[in-house]
């Protein structure tokens, strides 16, 4: 018996069956972390290349995997990070200045 496939948003051949179920595909995160490695120790909040690109609401992407309008791309404050992760510069206190 031969599987009918059809062509999924990445461009890959798919089982028609598989996409009747509902079972989830692929991100291209997760595809990206997936070729890259994971590093557990670290989030993607603290790492250089998260970036802002919408506010209201917030969306996060990460710079080295594309900053594409699609919720494939999307990054969470809380995912753990892969192994292309670098540390973001921390931010230097300011001297208080004020009046007491
Ligand atoms: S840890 Fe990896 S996926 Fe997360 S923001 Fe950094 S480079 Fe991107």
């Amino acid at each position: 018996m031969t599987d009918n496939l059809q062509l999924d948003i990445f461009g890959n051949l798919v089982p028609v069956e598989e996409a009747k179920t509902g079972k989830q595909a692929e991100t291209i995160k997760s595809r990206y972390r997936k070729m890259y490695g994971y590093d557990e120790a670290h989030r993607c909040e603290e790492c250089e290349h998260l970036v802002t690109v919408a506010e209201e609401p917030v969306h996060y992407k990460c710079e080295l995997i594309g900053l594409a309008a699609s919720e494939a791309t999307d990054i969470r404050l809380s995912d753990i990070s892969c192994s292309r992760f670098q540390q973001k510069a921390q931010k230097e206190e300011e001297p208080y200045e004020g009046p007491f």
